[in-house]
C-alpha cells in the first residue's frame, strides 16, 4: 500500500516537473509572441494606393562603404529614400546620419543594438528604442516616426508600447525581399523586384554590412528601369500619406 503511494506521487511530481519544464519553454524559449507582422495594429508592411511610388529603405547602417554608395546612387537618379540606422553605428559615424539628413532622405530608428533576444522584453526594447530616438535626435534635431525591428519581428506589446510614443512599426512588402544581405547577383535582385513591383510596396535593402556592390548595383537598375515605368521614390513617411490616393 506505501510502496504504491510512493508510486503515485513519483507519478505526480514528475508529471508536475514536465507541465512546469513544458511552461518554461513555451514563455522563454519559443519566440510565442514574436510573429511576422502583418495583423498587428501599428505595423505598416506597404500602402495601398494607385499612385505610381514606391519606397526604398536602407538597413543597418550606416557604414562608412555602403551608406555613401547608397547615397550616391539614389543622388544619380534624384530619388529619395529611408534609412533604418542601427543606434550604435550612428554613435560611431556621426557625419553620416547627418549627411543623409541633409541630402533629404528620411532616418527611421533601427534599435541601439540590434538584438533579436532583447526585443522580446518590452521595457528593455523600449529603453533602446528611446536611446536611438536620443541620439538621431541630437545629430539631426528630427525625432523618427519610424522604427523597424531587427528582422521584422514584433509582438503586439511592443507595437502598442511604441503606438504610445507616435512611432510607426515599419517593415517591408515580404514577396519584394530578395536577401540583399546575401549579395545575390544584381541581375536576378532586379529582375525579381521589377517584376512583382507595385505602387505602394516598401523595399528592403541593406547599406549596413560587408559586401554591398550588387546591392548598389540592384538598386541603381531598379531606379533605373521603374523611373522610365513613371515610378516616383519617395521616403516612408511620404508614401504613408498617400495611403488611399
Ligand atoms: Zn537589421
Amino acid at each position: 500500500m506505501i510502496l504504491l503511494l510512493r508510486k503515485r506521487t513519483c507519478i505526480v511530481i514528475l508529471g508536475l516537473l514536465f507541465l512546469l519544464t513544458l511552461s518554461l519553454l513555451v514563455r522563454f524559449v519559443l519566440p510565442c509572441k514574436t510573429v511576422p507582422s502583418t495583423a498587428i495594429p501599428n505595423v505598416v508592411p506597404e500602402v495601398k494606393t494607385s499612385t505610381l511610388v514606391i519606397a526604398m529603405t536602407f538597413d543597418d547602417g550606416p557604414d562608412p562603404e555602403g551608406t555613401p554608395a547608397v547615397l550616391q546612387v539614389l543622388s544619380k537618379h534624384q530619388a529619395k529614400a529611408t534609412f533604418f540606422m542601427i543606434g550604435k553605428q550612428a554613435e560611431k559615424y556621426p557625419d553620416l546620419v547627418r549627411r543623409v539628413h541633409l541630402e533629404g532622405h528620411e532616418i527611421g530608428n533601427h534599435g541601439y543594438l540590434h538584438s533579436y533576444s532583447l526585443y522580446r522584453n518590452v521595457s528593455k526594447a523600449m529603453k533602446d528604442i528611446e536611446e536611438t530616438q536620443n541620439l538621431i535626435y541630437r545629430l539631426t534635431g528630427r525625432r523618427p516616426a519610424l522604427y523597424r525591428p531587427p528582422g521584422g519581428y514584433i509582438s503586439e506589446e511592443l507595437a502598442l508600447a511604441l503606438a504610445k510614443k507616435s512611432i510607426t512599426v515599419i517593415t517591408w512588402s515580404w514577396i519584394q525581399d530578395t536577401k540583399d544581405w546575401r549579395s545575390p547577383p544584381a541581375d536576378i535582385q532586379a529582375g525579381h523586384i521589377l517584376h512583382y513591383a507595385k505602387p505602394g510596396q516598401i523595399l528592403i535593402f541593406h547599406d549596413g554590412g560587408p559586401n554591398r556592390g550588387e546591392t548598389i548595383k540592384t538598386v541603381d537598375m531598379c531606379l533605373a528601369k521603374l523611373a522610365s515605368q513613371g515610378y516616383r521614390f519617395v521616403t516612408v513617411s511620404e508614401l504613408i500619406q498617400m495611403k488611399g490616393n
